[in-house]
């Protein structure tokens, strides 16, 4: 795209909205000393640096350095082609489970990562060639290209708000990973200045599901606000190419729909294993395949904190349907168990009141005989014979109909020869 904003200039004086992108294309040594440059100074290292890039780099696309003008054509020439992206300077706010997992995909890909969260995470960061910061404010001077909103569904409202946004550049994009996302895109929409681009995300993966690496895993993202042919959108196509890099499929869906979707879907994954995890299952020597994945649904799940899963089920308008569809759904599966198992008990009561009555009636005479002759007749005993002792104990009296899933099940308790439901 031909721009303006394509060619690498300095101006005089360097402003505070351009001295964090500074820093980014200098010298480590010299970005750790910035207060002690003159503009100068700077100058020529972006020049050097600069040209250094143009030579080596393989020209895709205009960046940042929209606001880094050189004073003449000594730093490039009129007609130099566009810089290359330089790394984007990524400020991930909420540095826990999900923000660590994720940083380490923007660091693999060569982009600068900046951390600040509630708890300290600066020896992690020290480790991992992160910058942490102690407050939002330190970062925020950094003027990092990306906001990255990590911190949980709850807590994310008090941390936009405490975001000191008039230390940010006007072209900073913010971006989420909420696991819900109507919430965060109209929290957004309310509070952030209207020059700031919106991108609302949700990888549809954690630490534990995306352990292996990416490929093939759902990224979704919705493009709330940006402006279109700049800078800005520019940066928003550089930070959704991190993702479509490492493999992931690239799911654009409004945050609506997404959060249709995700209700029917994960929020009940997470239910399920939540529930399974209080039936604290363990592994035994004769493990179907399908208990396997129950096992692992149940790690997955509650290796996630309660807060995330209370997330989706308090910031998903969707989430309370599902919740009682699937309370609807395991009354039907008990009822067609034990309606069958009522039936046969009531059929086994009824027909026995008759069968009392004749045995009193007739006490004083029928013969044994006759009694034994009648019975085996009606075949109306409350204990029934072993024939139909086995029949009752396996559910399965009727033929089965083909690809219905409920019976199935009935299938599989036929083989069980388990008595244990019928009273004796
Ligand atoms: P989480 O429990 O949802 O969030 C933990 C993060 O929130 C930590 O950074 C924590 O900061 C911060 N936080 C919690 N309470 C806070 C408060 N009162 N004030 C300020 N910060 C607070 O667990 P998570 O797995 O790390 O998830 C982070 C975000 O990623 C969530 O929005 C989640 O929906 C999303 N996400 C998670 C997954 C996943 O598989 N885990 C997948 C996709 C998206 P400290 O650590 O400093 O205490």
């Amino acid at each position: 795209m031909a721009s303006a904003a394509a060619v690498v200039t300095v101006s005089s004086p360097l402003t505070c909205h351009n001295k964090a992108q500074t820093r980014a294309i200098l010298p480590q040594s010299s970005a750790s000393n910035s207060t002690t440059f003159t503009n100068s100074s700077i100058r020529s290292s972006i020049c050097k640096f600069s040209k250094l890039r143009l030579q080596s780099v393989l020209v895709k696309r205009t960046h940042v350095l929209n606001q880094v003008r050189c004073p003449s054509d000594s730093c490039l020439g009129s007609d130099s082609p566009t810089v290359d992206s330089l790394p984007l300077r990524i400020g991930i706010i909420g540095f826990g489970n999900f923000g660590q997992f994720i940083s380490k995909a923007f660091k693999r890909q060569g982009h600068i990562v900046l951390a600040t969260s509630r708890s300290d995470y600066s020896e992690y960061c020290q480790h991992n060639g992160i910058e942490f910061y102690r407050n939002i404010d330190a970062l925020c001077e950094e003027q990092p290209d990306v906001i990255l909103v990590c911190s949980s569904i709850l807590s994310t409202e008090t941390v936009l708000r405490g975001i000191p946004l008039h230390k940010l550049r006007s072209d900073t994009i913010f971006a989420d990973v909420l696991s819900v996302k109507q919430f965060p895109r109209n929290l957004f929409l309310e509070v952030l200045p209207s020059e700031f681009g919106i991108v609302c995300t949700h990888p549809m993966f954690g630490p534990e599901s995306g352990k292996h690496g990416w490929a093939g895993l759902p990224f979704v993202y919705d493009k709330v606000r940006m402006a279109q042919s700049t800078v800005q959108e520019q940066k928003c196509a550089q930070f959704l190419s991190i993702f479509e890099q490492e493999g992931c499929t690239m799911v654009e869906m409004s945050c609506e729909e997404h959060d249709r979707h995700a209700a029917g879907s994960q929020f009940i994954t997470h239910t399920i294993g939540r529930i399974l995890s209080h039936l604290n299952l363990e592994s035994t020597p004769i493990n179907t395949k399908g208990y396997e994945t129950l096992l692992q649904l149940t790690e997955n799940t509650v290796s996630d904190s309660f807060d995330l899963y209370y997330g989706l089920f308090m910031y998903n308008v969707n989430a309370t349907e599902q919740i009682e569809n699937l309370d609807r759904a395991f009354e039907t599966v008990k009822q067609k168990l034990f309606g069958r198992l009522h039936d046969i008990l009531r059929k086994q009561i009824v027909e026995r009141v008759p069968l009392q009555g004749t045995s009193s009636s007739s006490s004083s005479t029928t013969t044994r005989e006759q009694m034994k002759k009648k019975n085996s007749n009606k075949a109306t005993y409350f204990l029934p014979s072993s024939q139909q002792m086995k029949d009752l104990s396996s559910f399965a009296m009727t033929p089965l109909p083909r690809g219905n899933n409920d019976e199935d099940v009935n299938v599989a308790a036929s083989h069980t020869n388990e008595p244990s439901l019928v009273p004796r």
